[in-house]
């Protein structure tokens, strides 16, 4: 059995022709042919163009990320739930999205991280050797200090070979004692 299937817009309301794709909006519910809600090309890129992406600002609270988005028409979302999938590089976000506009708003957030994540352990190892322990480390925007000799003072301070940041010395303290914690229940 043929049947027909008008092509009207779910948008707009209006018939259009389809030049060899159809739009239409992902909709899980939809089990029929003929409830798969269609767009036509002139609403799709009116949606494209919609997105384009102003400013994007995250914050992160309880451990779930939020952006503030602005779009260039003005379009204003507060706190918008969002999701980054490194993998695809995009930012999946609580609205209906574009892949373009979540990859630009991937771009913003992937410079956001590395800022955050600047100052922050990317790696951190040790090396005993006689009388002597060292670490490696480094951050992720790529500061690194390589085997370098430390102990602890009577009073907890820590000493080390070559002068290094307070930041640097607190993880290095925190990794090495987890490091000695796994080391003495071998
Ligand atoms: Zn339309």
């Amino acid at each position: 059995m043929i049947r027909t299937l008008k092509l009207v817009c779910a948008e707009c309301k209006e018939t259009f022709n389809a030049e060899g794709l159809i739009y239409y909006r992902e909709n899980f519910i939809s089990r029929d042919f003929q409830d798969v809600e269609l767009v036509c090309s002139k609403c799709h890129q009116a949606w494209i163009d919609k997105w384009k992406v102003k400013s994007a600002e995250f914050k992160e609270l309880h451990d779930n990320l939020y952006v503030n988005l602005e779009l260039e028409d003005g379009t204003y979302f507060e706190e918008l739930d969002c999701t980054p999938m490194d993998e695809h590089e995009i930012v999946a976000l609580g609205v209906d999205s574009p892949d373009e506009a979540q990859k630009a708003i991937y771009k913003i957030y992937h410079a956001w991280d590395l800022e955050r994540k600047a100052n922050i352990f990317e790696r951190c190892d040790f090396k005993d050797e006689f009388m002597r322990t060292t670490f490696s480390c480094a951050t992720y925007s790529g500061e690194a200090y390589e085997d370098v000799a430390f102990r602890f003072t009577m009073n907890g301070d820590m000493q080390t070979e070559v002068p290094v940041p307070d930041y640097i010395k607190e993880q290095v303290a925190e990794a090495y004692e987890i490091y000695m914690m796994i080391h003495q229940t071998k």
